[in-house]
């Protein structure tokens, strides 16, 4: 099995219009995937067990014996018309440094798990990170499996379509025993490699980041009678909030977007009634994200619907990692993954990025060069050979 192989293996699942990914969490696109990772691992000779989240582990000797183990992947699943590299870089590239390992004849001291996310992006079910978050607990079972998707399906029904039974779901101490350090290489989703001239970098940290709801209310007037002066039009504060946001971000080092917006009732001749917006903040720091959120002061309250703090990862094991190839740099990022809450449940955890030369991600048009990407293989299996010690 090749590493281009394994490229297209996966090339035309889930493929949209747009030549982006559709692979979405539970769905049969997703079960196809699935099905390509439990297949790939049997065949380089790996033991697939699944735990009580959905996640796949394919384990390189007994996780029992000589553990806890080395983890290493990502996920499969994508946002809509999400590019091909973010997870799947992860989870291929994890694949063919086991492969290489065992070509060369590497008898690891401690097991190996090659380990496939599932519902990382939560595209379908809102939840980011909701297999690892179950895995760890910081996703309740209860409220997963009530997760309802755009069609009105809980999270729930769509485990068991998939042949899950969702009353198992939940926590899982065993498996998570079982990792005594996890390691995810990803896509990088930004140009801080090409901006340091690198192919591969180490994270040490993921930004402190929040999402906040702004309920912009006004009243609902006819657009061809009302005169400027007498209307109370919410959509003027919405102005504000975006360019207000921008510009408080720019001053503070940080990012701010408003992605998501609904307008009430939504017709071209009305002045709206109503307009709720959804910010997104995120930072090196928490204060710098509060400084932003401060700035908005003379809008309606931002009602806060999630805040993740700053995650750092394992730093010990970030200097290993980096002096182990050869003084990599080493990078934030403002994007959560699995390993960040793989990190927040005591996992000593580690990133390892590929270079994006447009930084472009989530996107059809996210892409990393292939020299890029077997770098990225050669560096994992350099850090997985040294993790997991030859015997
Ligand atoms: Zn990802």
């Amino acid at each position: 099995m090749s590493y281009d192989a394994l490229w297209s293996d996966l090339e035309d699942v889930g493929r949209a219009g747009s030549g982006g990914y559709r692979r979405f969490a539970w769905t049969s696109v997703d079960a196809t995937l699935r099905e390509w990772f439990v297949a790939t691992a049997a065949g380089l000779g790996l033991d697939v067990v699944p735990d009580r989240a959905g996640n796949l582990w394919a384990w390189w000797g007994s996780p029992d014996d000589s553990g806890p183990g080395v983890g290493v992947g990502s996920h499969l699943d994508s946002v809509p018309d999400g590019g091909a590299y973010d997870g799947p870089l992860g989870v291929v590239s994890a694949l063919a440094a086991v492969e290489r390992l065992r070509g060369r004849g590497f008898r690891p001291s401690r097991p190996v798990a090659v380990v496939c996310f599932a519902d990382e992006e939560g595209a379908r079910f809102v939840v980011a990170c909701a297999g690892s978050r179950l895995l760890t607990g910081a996703l309740d079972a209860d409220r997963a499996r009530g997760l309802r998707d755009q069609d009105g399906t809980t999270m729930g029904e769509a485990m068991a379509a998939a042949g899950i039974d969702p009353s198992w779901v939940g926590r899982d101490d065993e498996a998570l025993r079982r990792v005594g350090t996890f390691v995810e290489l990803h896509v990088e989703q930004g140009r801080g490699l090409v901006h340091r001239a690198a192919a591969v970098g180490v994270g040490s940290a993921i930004w402190p980041h929040g999402r906040w709801r702004l309920d912009l209310s006004g009243r609902a007037d006819h657009a061809g009678t009302t005169a400027l002066a007498d209307r109370a039009d919410p959509m003027l504060d919405l102005a504000r909030l975006v360019t207000g946001a921008r510009e408080a971000a720019q001053r503070h080092g940080a990012l701010a977007t408003v992605g998501k917006v609904r307008v009430e009732p939504g017709a071209v001749n009305v002045v709206p009634s109503r307009v709720t917006a959804w910010l997104d903040a995120r930072a090196p720091s928490e204060s710098a994200v509060r400084a932003v959120l401060a700035e908005l002061a003379d809008l309606p309250a931002p009602v806060e619907e999630s805040w993740t703090p700053r995650t750092p990862f394992d730093p010990a094991l970030a200097a290993g990692v980096s002096t182990l190839l050869g003084g990599a740099p080493v990078l934030e990022t403002g994007a959560g993954h699995d390993a960040g809450v793989l990190a927040v449940a005591g996992v000593p955890t580690s990133m390892l990025f590929v270079r994006n030369p447009t930084g472009v991600s989530h996107s059809p048009h996210e892409h990393a060069e292939r020299d890029d990407c077997l770098a990225g293989v050669d560096a994992l299996t350099r850090v997985v050979e040294h993790l997991a010690g030859a015997r």
